[in-house]
């Protein structure tokens, strides 16, 4: 009776790939969306909008003001 046990597939396992592909396909959307407005398309790693611009060798954030690559 061991063959109907395999042919159960894992619920939960499912759901957590599904949300994470659904995830990579938003942050893919919005970079896209973000270069088409003339920011680099990189998410803040302060605020997590994706609104960086480059100034020289920085990359600032419009929206909250943070800065990275100056270093
Ligand atoms: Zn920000």
């Amino acid at each position: 009776m061991g063959a109907m046990e395999a042919a159960s597939p894992v619920g939960e396992n499912t759901d957590l790939a599904l949300s994470a592909r659904e995830f990579e396909d938003d942050l893919a959307f919005s970079s896209r969306m973000a270069k088409t407005k003339g920011y680099e398309g990189d998410p803040c790693s302060e605020c997590g909008h994706f609104t960086l611009v480059r100034g020289g060798t920085c990359l600032r954030c419009v929206s909250c003001g943070a800065t990275s690559g100056c270093s």
